[in-house]
């Protein structure tokens, strides 16, 4: 097994606060269901114009970004509608809305020169998986994680015909009635996310886990589009979605189900998506990546300001862009989920998507420890079992995907407050008591009494 010994041994000390700003945290800016269209929108804004020093000039203004129409993908958009890309000499940046995550998959293994995108928004370990071919027949697409883009902001919903049967946080006492089905029902229990062995399904995993129930043997769990989940949701023949605002605010508003839980009250301040590009990109444009990654991080500050709100609801929920109502976005930028089901709805814009910092640390620095912890996980279930086969593996493959060193290089020369001083985020808790200690995940997965290992 791996030495992770690497990691720092000190649980990082790190103030939390930047600022006052930083316990006010944008909540989602909703997306609607990835359209089936591709959506360019090319750089208009660049109403900043900060002086560039000409050593630091990048070596390309132009990058493709790929990203998927949810609250995830905030920063970005305001990066590039704020002037926040432009102001740091990214003049050239094109968002590329993508259908899917299979589509954002394939389009980085094309990359822009061939029609592609050159990277953009991830859910974990896409990045890592591109890299070693593992969801790419083979071909593999070095990828390097630059930052993170956000943190929480996604739920378990449950449709209306469970009503009443303890379908909550903590399900352990609703265990019968969902193993029951094949008995009471002719058919198992079902539920859904929206793409194989990433962050939704590793949410609703382990909220079935927690509660006793085994994801690959008591219940189906499937990949099914959004918009065909919420149809089954209402007729009857889907139980349960891990799912991302604006889906949470629908699902109750439109009578369709309720929320079990918000991915905040599984984990809180959990690591979310990511910006992930192609490593030969990077490679060849450190100074443009690093403008880049600038811009990002400011507009990830910008984000977190509770002043800024109306408007990023107003750019995000554009045609350009989600395309949704604004009045769909705003529910959850200011924290406002519903739960249904007899729940206290929450009101507090902390348990919704934050862009820059939470109480935890640093939304937008990609710490290690949560790379290791989504390898961990995927050990745990048996994802990649031929390709990824224990700690070492994990390891190697966490130190050629994470370029921390890049973030804070950037941060650092922008000036930026806030740059944590380890790779580890320390210890993590989930809702359940687990404890999930970078320095032995080993003692993580053997506290697990439902996994593939
Ligand atoms: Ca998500």
């Amino acid at each position: 097994m791996a030495n992770f010994s690497r990691m720092s041994r000190r649980n990082f000390l790190y103030t939390a606060g930047a600022s006052a700003a930083s316990s006010i945290l944008l909540k989602g800016c909703v997306g609607n269901p990835p359209s089936a269209t591709n959506n360019t929108v090319a750089n208009v804004t660049s109403s900043v114009a900060a002086p560039v020093a000409a050593n630091d000039a990048p070596e390309t203004t132009t990058v493709k970004l790929g990203y998927i129409p949810i609250v995830e993908s905030a920063a970005m958009i305001i990066a590039q509608e704020k002037g926040f890309f432009a102001k740091y000499g990214m003049t050239g940046v094109e968002l590329s809305k993508q259908a899917n995550w299979a589509s954002a998959r394939d389009n980085v293994t094309i990359g822009s020169e061939g029609g592609g995108i050159d990277g953009g928004q991830w859910q974990m370990p896409m990045p890592h998986l591109i890299s070693e071919g593992i969801i790419t027949n083979g071909r593999k697409v070095p990828m390097y994680v630059l930052a993170q883009l956000n943190t929480q902001g996604n739920g378990i919903a449950i449709s209306g015909i469970h009503t009443g049967q303890g379908l909550g946080l903590d399900i352990k006492g609703a265990a019968d009635y969902i193993k029951s089905f094949p008995a009471n029902q002719g058919r198992k229990f079902k539920a859904a996310h929206t793409f194989p062995n990433v962050n939704q399904d590793f949410w609703i995993r382990y909220w079935f886990a927690a509660g006793g129930i085994d994801p690959d043997q008591d219940i189906d769990l499937l990949a099914v589009p959004p918009a065909e989940t919420v149809q089954g949701m209402r007729n009857g023949t889907m139980d349960a979605f891990s799912t991302g605002d604006p889906w949470p605010y629908r699902i109750v508003a439109d009578d369709i189900g309720f929320m079990s839980a918000l991915t905040h009250e599984l984990w809180a301040f959990h690591p979310e998506e990511y910006l992930a590009l192609r490593a030969d990109w990077v490679d060849a444009n450190p100074k443009a990546t690093k403008a880049m990654l600038k811009g990002l991080m400011e507009a990830q500050q910008w984000c977190d300001k509770p002043e800024n709100r109306a408007e990023l609801v107003q750019i995000c929920s554009g045609r350009n862009y989600f395309n949704v109502p604004a009045a769909v976005l705003t529910p959850p930028y200011e924290g406002d989920y519903a739960m249904g089901d007899g729940k206290t709805a929450f009101k507090d814009i902390k348990v919704g998507p934050l862009y820059w910092t939470d109480p935890k640390g640093s939304v937008s620095y990609p710490y290690k420890s949560h790379d290791l912890w989504f390898l961990t996980e995927s050990l745990r279930w048996g994802f990649h079992k031929n390709d990824i086969t224990d700690f070492d593996a994990v390891q190697r493959i966490v130190d050629a995907v994470n370029r921390e060193d890049l973030w804070r290089e950037a941060a650092q020369e922008a000036g930026f407050s806030d740059i944590p001083t380890s790779t580890s985020r320390g210890v993590e808790t989930f809702f359940d008591g687990v404890k999930f200690d970078p320095k032995d995940p080993q003692a993580y997965l053997d506290s697990l009494t439902i996994k593939r290992v």
